[in-house]
């Protein structure tokens, strides 16, 4: 059921608003997510807002460079980002909403991003949803920073 939560960073300068599903969690396996301990929660940039943290907000490229992993440059918390597997989309980090028990999330999704390419193919033959062509996690990113307030 779609709600809409606020969340952000450790230090508090980056924040955002969005409606999310507290029953779509899901985690993955990558080399990064792995590190970051990421809990997903998949979202449409129509439906999240960066509330404040434009100029807090860096982001961490790698291999393609289609994701961007934000984070804010204060506190170095990965509250959301812009995933390859979905770059017209992006996901937020579970653990960072507002008045969330982390000890008590249990993703049910799971992406094999270990195997990055397979996972891919496969997800989007079950689901049906490719990223269209041409979308790119840095204009999406770009596209939340332009709507959002200095
Ligand atoms: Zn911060």
């Amino acid at each position: 059921m779609l709600e809409t939560r606020e969340g952000g960073c450790h230090c508090g300068r980056v924040r955002f608003r969005a409606e999310v599903d507290l029953d779509l969690l899901s985690h993955c396996n990558c080399s990064i997510c792995t590190k970051k301990g990421i809990v997903h929660l998949g979202c449409d940039p129509s439906q999240f807002q960066l509330l404040r943290g434009k100029t807090a907000l860096k982001s961490y490229t790698f291999g393609t460079g289609v994701a961007q992993h934000t984070f804010c440059s204060h506190c170095g918390m990965h509250a959301f980002y812009i995933p390859r597997a979905n770059p017209h989309r992006l996901s937020i980090n579970a653990r960072c909403l507002d008045g969330i028990d982390g000890a008590s999330l249990d993703p049910k999704g799971f992406f094999d991003g270990k195997h990055w390419e397979e996972a891919q193919r496969r997800r989007i033959a079950e689901t049906g949803q490719a990223p269209p062509p041409g979308a790119h996690g840095a204009k999406t990113l770009q596209a939340i920073l332009d709507r959002a307030p200095d």
